[in-house]
C-alpha cells in the first residue's frame, strides 16, 4: 500500500493515480512549498472516472509541480470528509448507476461547493459530473436525479448515445477530446457553453455548443482524458487555482508540450478538413 492510499480509520482507502509519487497527497515539509501549495480535489475517483478520467488529476498534479508549485492530492470518497482547503476541484464521468451512488453525498457537500464556485475555484467536470452540476439529470428509465444549479443545464438520457472524437473551439484554442453520453445537455437562459462544436455531437448534437461555465466551473462531455492533449485549458485552470491559493499572480514555468500539440493539431487534421 503506498502512503498515498492509506486511509484514516473508517474512511474508504484512495486509489492509485499511476505516475504519481507516494506522499504527493500529503502536505510539503517547510521549506519544500516551491512557490505555493495547491490543494486538488478529486471527487469520487471510484463511482465516477471512465475513460481515464483521473488522468486529468493526474496531468493537473504533474503540470503543478513542473510549473514550480506543490500539489496535494486529495481523493474525496462518499461518507468522507471534504478536506479543508480545497483550490482546484475535479470530476470524472460514470455509469447512470455511479452516479446515483454519489447522489447521497453530493447533497451533503452541496452547498460547500456551491459557495467555492461563487468564490471563483476552478472546477473541471466531465460527463456525468458534468450533468450533475446542473439543475438535474433525468435518466433514460425516467428516474429525476436532482443536480447541484450550479450550471444552469438540463440533461435527459436517450436511447440513443452520443460517441465519438470531438474538436472544440473555445476561449482556450481548439480543444479535442473524446465523448461518450446518452444524456442530451439543455443550456438554459443565459448559460455560456465551454465551446462550439467543429466535429462531434456536444451538449445534444443540434445546438452547437458543448459543456458548460459559469464562474470558474467548467463542465464537459469530453474525456481522453481531456487535460493532457490540451495544455493551456489546463494551465488557465492552474492559474486560476494558483492565484486562490497564494493570492499572487500565477508564476508559470516555460513548459515544452511539443507532443501534446502535435497530438491535437493531428486530431484536429483528422477530423476537420
Ligand atoms: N451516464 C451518463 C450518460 O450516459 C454519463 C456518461 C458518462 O459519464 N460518460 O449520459
Amino acid at each position: 500500500m503506498t502512503e498515498q492510499s492509506k486511509a484514516p480509520t473508517g474512511q474508504p482507502a484512495d486509489l492509485p493515480i499511476l505516475g504519481e509519487p507516494a506522499r504527493s497527497g500529503m502536505e510539503p515539509e517547510p521549506g519544500q512549498e516551491g512557490k505555493g501549495v495547491i490543494h486538488l480535489v478529486h471527487l469520487y475517483p471510484r463511482e465516477m472516472s471512465i475513460y481515464g478520467d483521473l488522468g486529468n488529476t493526474r496531468t493537473l498534479a504533474a503540470r503543478i509541480r513542473r510549473h514550480g508549485y506543490v500539489p496535494v492530492v486529495h481523493q474525496h470518497h462518499p461518507g468522507a470528509d471534504f478536506p479543508e482547503q480545497a483550490h482546484l476541484i475535479v470530476g470524472g464521468g460514470g455509469q447512470d448507476s455511479g452516479q446515483v451512488r454519489v447522489e447521497r453525498d453530493l447533497d451533503v457537500i452541496a452547498d460547500r461547493l456551491r459557495t467555492m464556485a461563487a468564490d471563483g475555484v476552478p472546477m473541471l467536470m466531465i460527463c456525468g459530473m458534468y450533468q450533475l452540476m446542473g439543475n438535474a439529470f433525468i435518466t433514460v428509465e425516467g428516474k429525476r436525479l436532482p443536480g447541484l444549479g450550479i450550471l444552469n443545464v438540463t440533461t435527459r438520457g436517450n436511447e440513443k448515445r452520443m460517441i465519438g472524437p470531438v474538436v472544440l473551439r473555445t476561449e482556450f484554442g481548439d480543444v479535442v477530446g473524446y465523448e461518450n453520453h446518452s444524456g442530451s445537455t439543455v443550456l438554459g437562459e443565459g448559460q455560456l457553453p465551454f465551446g462550439h462544436v467543429v466535429s462531434g455531437l456536444g451538449n445534444n448534437g443540434e445546438d452547437g455548443t458543448e459543456g458548460a461555465r459559469s464562474h470558474n466551473v467548467f463542465g464537459s462531455y469530453l474525456h481522453g482524458p481531456i487535460l493532457p492533449a490540451n495544455p493551456a485549458f489546463a494551465d488557465a485552470l492552474i492559474a486560476m487555482a494558483a492565484e486562490l491559493a497564494t493570492g499572487r499572480p500565477f508564476e508559470p514555468a516555460d513548459l515544452d508540450d511539443e507532443i501534446a500539440d502535435q497530438a491535437r493539431v493531428r486530431q484536429i487534421k483528422r477530423l476537420v478538413s
